[in-house]
């Protein structure tokens, strides 16, 4: 991740322990936070969480929240984020369609747009109509926009903002999205694969498990992991693919040059009309994952599972269930966790995430 954003003046990218009492402000919410909590969850000296949040306050990201009885003491002053002090773009593009969205510092989404967008019509069109949207969702920023994320179907290069063979599209292989994007709208831009930017807006919402897969079943079959806090990319981008793992060896193939790929069963059971006997798929390779990294929750979203919420949900509960496994599974319900993961792909950086 680059810390080049376009001029606004963030401090947290300057300052770890700034970052980390930023994060602290975030995750305490409209509530705020007392300097000696700050202190007391940080370990930096009283003195030096003054210094920082002097700075925050100076510079319009934190904002003093009244007071709190203490006790013995005199009242503490709270403190608490200010969300409007910086804006993020999220971008979902999906197989079929586009969501473009802005969301504040806190990640509450402003504005939301929508449109049917196939991801064959080609990459000169499909990016016309991504610089469109986010210039309409620019319009409507009330503040500072720190950058755009960017989430599409892998496998990609999230590094070097590059997509590669896309399974079904593979005139994106090699084409120079962050770079062509950032250049169109002068702003700057992280890619990223979809499941792994709707795990890091899973990762970071407050009280979040520390270790878990967000396993998305849409258009296609992928997961995004979070282990230890911190999404797991892997150096090429390519941990997570979990819709590619053979589950039934010679069995169909699969566009991706393998046979009996959990994708290819799971979207054929989907396009039979059995949704249970997909979550049953899905319950399988939500167990390989279980079983491979002792995660704490097992997370799915993705417009498939939303259609049919609590046929996945006790579908894969089962499976685990019958393995011994007793790994919660929940279901993430926001139809937009890519696009609002996205947002976080520029978000995270000033928290120290
Ligand atoms: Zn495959």
């Amino acid at each position: 991740m680059k810390t080049d954003l376009g001029g606004v003046n963030v401090p947290a990218l300057r300052s770890h322990n700034a970052a980390l009492v930023l994060d602290l402000l975030r995750t305490a919410g409209a509530a705020g936070i007392s300097r000696l909590e700050l202190a007391e969850r940080t370990g930096l000296t009283p003195q030096a969480v003054s210094k920082i949040t002097a700075r925050l306050r100076a510079e319009g990201l934190a904002e003093e929240a009244g007071h709190r009885a203490s006790t013995g003491g005199k009242p503490r002053t709270v403190l608490r984020l200010v969300p409007s002090a910086g804006y993020a773009v999220g971008v979902h593009l999906d197989r079929d369609e586009l969501t473009t969205l802005l969301a504040d510092l806190a990640g509450a989404v402003v504005t939301l747009r929508r449109r049917p967008l196939g991801l064959g019509e080609g990459t000169g069109s499909v990016l016309d109509a991504v610089t469109e949207d986010v210039r309409r969702v620019l319009a409507e920023a009330p503040g500072p926009v720190l950058g755009a994320g960017v989430a599409m179907p892998g496998p990609l290069d999230h590094r070097a903002g590059v997509p590669g063979r896309v399974t079904g599209f593979p005139q994106w292989a090699g084409h120079p999205v962050r770079e062509e994007l950032a250049r169109r709208l002068a702003l700057p831009v992280v890619l990223d694969k979809d499941t792994n930017a709707a795990a890091l807006g899973l990762a970071v919402r407050p009280g979040a498990p520390g270790s878990f897969a967000y396993v998305h079943l849409g258009t296609g079959l992928g997961a995004g992991l979070v282990l230890g806090g911190a999404p797991l990319r892997g150096d090429r981008t390519g941990a997570g693919e979990l819709g590619h793992q053979t589950v039934l060896l010679d069995g169909p193939p699969c566009d991706c040059g393998g046979r009996g790929c959990l994708e290819v069963l799971c979207l054929a059971a989907v396009g039979r009309g059995e949704p249970a006997e997909a979550a049953r798929i899905l319950g399988a390779g939500a167990a390989n994952l279980v079983r491979l990294l002792d995660i704490d929750q097992v997370l799915l979203g993705g417009r498939v599972v939303l259609a049919a919420p609590e046929v996945f949900a006790a579908g894969v509960r089962e499976v685990l269930a019958g393995l011994g496994l007793t790994t919660p599974v929940t279901v993430a319900a926001e139809r937009d966790a890519v696009a609002r993961g996205a947002a976080w792909l520029t978000l995270a950086p000033v928290f120290g995430k």
